[in-house]
This record gives structure tokens, C-alpha cells and sequence, in this order.
């Protein structure tokens, strides 16, 4: 469905996003990065943010080969590695669309067309997917023997990069290391996420790091770090502001009653837009300078919030997430997920505007 009237706005700051991949770049001493912009880049819209970043970023990355087909079909040239496991379905979509795949299989070296390039995918630690470092040599007789396909890269992903101080970042690393020595051509390797990068500033990165949350402004752990500038503030408008009554309940259950006398203020997003339920009569709003607790469930489509004595004006800005309000920090914190969740949960309901100061070239 077409949104026309929005009932909030996700405002992308498009320059941000630039600035927090130059810091990551240089703070992974030059290396080259691929962004990934899967699941619509964490919901601040992939083929704005892959336009933007163009010029600051070497490869991009999706989750499947349909988040690859839409970014080519906006304009990006620039390669795009697939993460998901390929198959016959999607085997010529590699070939017409010039993605490439994760081969983490060997079943993978027969499914994909002649010419597709690839990067191999090793599991040292995540049990997600790929092939375990044991199988390296068998790996590499196929890949020689598999000419028709190109192979461009090899890497591996952290499971603890998240916060600093975790042993198994470094025994991971280890086993990469040793992974690496049965594939010393490869021109391409990569391993660092988000977390390596900003977590393990010591770490050696290989070639080339990958980062999505840390170039949308928020590190991946709930270790934070002032030098990522969050790119999305989410804002929408009172929708009906009421007096209410001491002892007035307020939204399903009736889980909040009014202390005292004082105006409720009605606002138009609820969990369908994004907003967990769970920070029911936990999240805090912000409204020209103050805060003001969200009271009684979130529901569907509508949450309240109570403005004590203060009769605020119907339409007044409330900044959900960024700006003056919360940010994805908090929300993740206080729902007990991560900022990835709280991000990806952005629905189409929600209007996007993108900033940005300076025109591009193309
Ligand atoms: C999602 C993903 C990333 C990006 O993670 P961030 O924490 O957003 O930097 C990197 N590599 C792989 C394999 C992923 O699935």
C-alpha cells in the first residue's frame, strides 16, 4: 500500500551515514569496507543509503539475492555479495544481475552457472553457515577444479564481536588464520563486523570489514561510542491530547490508571509501526525539551502518554527514537534485544525523508 499521510516520519540523515563509514574506515586503518545493507539497510531504505555511500564504500552486501536485484535495479554497480546459501532457484539471478554468491557448500560448486563469482564462506565459530575449517583442503580441490566459477574472496564471521573482551574473538580469528593457509590467492579476505571494528581496535581486519549497524550510527553491542552519529530520528505528532480524571485507566488491560488529574496525550504509531510492546509504560518521549512517559499498553496503532499538567497543543513534534527522545540503545536495552531488532522492526507504515546537504555527482 502507498503511504500518502504517514502518521510518522523516519528521517534519514543521509550525509551521517558517510561520516560514520569515513570513521570506520579510518579506524580500521584503511581497509576496505562493504556495507551491508540487508533487510532494506536496516529499515533507512537500501537503495537511498547504497546511492548515498557509493563513493565511500567498495562492496555492499544483502541478504538474498532479491536485496541484490533491488539494488541493481537502482542504479548500483559496485559489487554485491549475496550472505545466503544459493540454490537452483536463484542460480541464474546470480548470472543476469552480477552478484556474488557465498559458496558455504559443496553442493554450491554444481549449483551455480558458468562465469558467477563467489566468495567462500567458513564457519569458525558463528554455526551459522559455511564450511568447517577440517573440510579447507577439500574445499580448495573444488574450487580449483570448479574453474567455470570465479572465486573473488574468502571470510568468516564473529559470534561475540558484539562487546570488548570476549576470548572467542580471538581464537575465531585464530582459526581463520589457519583456514587462510590452504587459500594464500585469494585476493579478497573478510571477517570484521561492526563489533571488530569498533570493540577490537587492535584486531587485524584482514582486507577488507563489514558494517551495517556502525554505519547507520550505533555500535552492535551495549558497549557505545560517541563517534557514531545515529542516522534515523523517528518523530510523529499528538494526535488528540484529553483531560483525564485521577484514577482514569489507560489502553488494554488497563495496566496504568492516572495518579493525578492531568492531560493524556494520544499518539498515532503503535507496535504495528515498530514500537515494541514491551516498552509498554517504560519508554520515555521527548516534546520540545522534556520527557514524558508512555503509559498503559502499546497498541496496534496508537500509544498514549501522559503530560501531567501540561496541556500541550495537538500536532506538537514527539521524537520517538533519536533527536532529543531515546535512542535505539535505549529501546534495545530496555526490551532486552538488540539494536538490529529494534531497527529491522521499522514498518512500511512509517514515512521516510532523506537529508542530505550535498548533491552527488550521478
Ligand atoms: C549482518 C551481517 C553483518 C553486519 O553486521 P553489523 O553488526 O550490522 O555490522 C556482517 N557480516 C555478516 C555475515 C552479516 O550477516
Amino acid at each position: 500500500m502507498k503511504i500518502s499521510f504517514p502518521s510518522s516520519i523516519a528521517e534519514i540523515n543521509l550525509d551521517s551515514a558517510v561520516l560514520n563509514l569515513k570513521e570506520i574506515r579510518s579506524r580500521s586503518a584503511g581497509k576496505k569496507i562493504l556495507s551491508v545493507v540487508k533487510c532494506d539497510a536496516y529499515s533507512h531504505g537500501a537503495p537511498q543509503i547504497s546511492k548515498a555511500i557509493e563513493e565511500n564504500t567498495d562492496w555492499y552486501a544483502v541478504a538474498s539475492v532479491d536485496e541484490g536485484i533491488q539494488l541493481r535495479m537502482s542504479g548500483i554497480r559496485k559489487p554485491i555479495l549475496v550472505f545466503a546459501a544459493p540454490g537452483y532457484e536463484t542460480a541464474a539471478a546470480y548470472q543476469t544481475h552480477g552478484l556474488t554468491a557465498s559458496v558455504s557448500d559443496l553442493s554450491h560448486f554444481s549449483t551455480l552457472m558458468d562465469g558467477t563469482s563467489y566468495h567462500l564462506n567458513f564457519d569458525t565459530g558463528m554455526g551459522r553457515l559455511g564450511f568447517f575449517p577440517e573440510d579447507a583442503e577439500e574445499v580448495r580441490r573444488m574450487a580449483v577444479v570448479n574453474q567455470r566459477l570465479l572465486c573473488r574472496g574468502i571470510y568468516s564471521h564473529f559470534a561475540t564481536a558484539d562487546d570488548p573482551g570476549s576470548a572467542a574473538v580471538a581464537e575465531q580469528h585464530e582459526r581463520f588464520r589457519s583456514v587462510l593457509s590452504h587459500f594464500s590467492e585469494i585476493p579478497l579476505v573478510h571477517m570484521s563486523n561492526t563489533g571488530a571494528v569498533v570493540n577490537y581496535p587492535d584486531l587485524d581486519h584482514f582486507d577488507m570489514v563489514r558494517t551495517g549497524l556502525g554505519m547507520l550510527g550505533y555500535s552492535s553491542g551495549s558497549t557505545r561510542y560517541s563517534w557514531l552519529k545515529p542516522v534515523l530520528k523517528w518523530t510523529t505528532e499528538l494526535a488528540q491530547v484529553r483531560r483525564i480524571k485521577k484514577g482514569t485507566s489507560v489502553s488494554y488491560g488497563s495496566t496504568w490508571k492516572a495518579p493525578e488529574e492531568g492531560y493524556l496525550a494520544t499518539l498515532p504509531v503503535g507496535y504495528g509501526d515498530g514500537v515494541p510492546r514491551t516498552l509498554s509504560n517504560r519508554l520515555m518521549v521527548w516534546i520540545d525539551g522534556e520527557y514524558y512517559p508512555q503509559v498503559g499498553r502499546v497498541t496496534m496503532d496508537m500509544m498514549m502518554i501522559f503530560l501531567g499538567n501540561k496541556k500541550l497543543p495537538v500536532k506538537s513534534e514527539v521524537h520517538l527514537l533519536g533527536g532529543g527522545g531515546w535512542n535505539a540503545h535505549d529501546w534495545a536495552e530496555t526490551t532486552e534485544t538488540n539494536v538490529h531488532e529494534i531497527l529491522t522492526n521499522l514498518t512500511l507504515r512509517v514515512g521516510r525523508v532523506y537529508l542530505q546537504s550535498r548533491y552527488s555527482e550521478n
